[in-house]
């Protein structure tokens, strides 16, 4: 099977919370390939950007508030079926929702404050990685 990218977000409440390293590891562990990666704090409007699809939802704003809230860490992942096998690894958008042992279930909050980001689909994951890194920040 090809390989894909996928873009990993750890969010504010993540962060926060100093679950950092521990989601890492279990993205590693579950055998993903860090092609690139930093830790950044976004403006308003960069986290607008990066959620643009969602402009129109009712929790625009909140969403956007809280990922312009703290520091977050992105991560361009690498492996083959990345997507659905990194959505598998975090579970439901819903923590409430989400499978025993996800990254959600585990350090998610609420259906907003839910740990991580995961990209939807192979496009959309090299989309998503094109809005945070350039071709200098990836390792071959
Ligand atoms: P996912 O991150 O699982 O792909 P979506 O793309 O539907 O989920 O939503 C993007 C992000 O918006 C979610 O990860 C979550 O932080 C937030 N979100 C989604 N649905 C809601 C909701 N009903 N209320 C508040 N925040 C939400
Ligand atoms: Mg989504």
């Amino acid at each position: 099977m090809k390989k894909e990218i996928t873009l990993a977000i750890i969010k504010p409440n993540a962060t926060e919370k100093k679950a950092t390293g521990k989601i890492i590891d279990m993205i590693l562990e579950a055998g993903f390939e860090i092609k690139a990666m930093k830790m950044l704090h976004l403006t308003k409007k960069e986290a607008e950007g990066f959620y643009e699809v969602h402009k129109d939802k009712p929790f625009f704003n909140d969403l956007t508030d809280f990922m312009s809230s703290g520091p977050i860490v992105v991560m361009a992942l690498e492996k083959e079926n990345a997507v659905e096998d990194y959505r598998k690894l975090i579970g439901a958008t819903n923590p409430a929702e989400a499978a025993e042992g996800t990254v959600r279930k585990l350090f998610g909050e609420n259906i907003e404050r839910n740990a991580v980001h995961g990209s939807d689909s192979p496009e959309n994951g090299i989309k998503e990685v094109g809005y945070f890194f350039s071709n200098l920040e990836f390792v071959n």
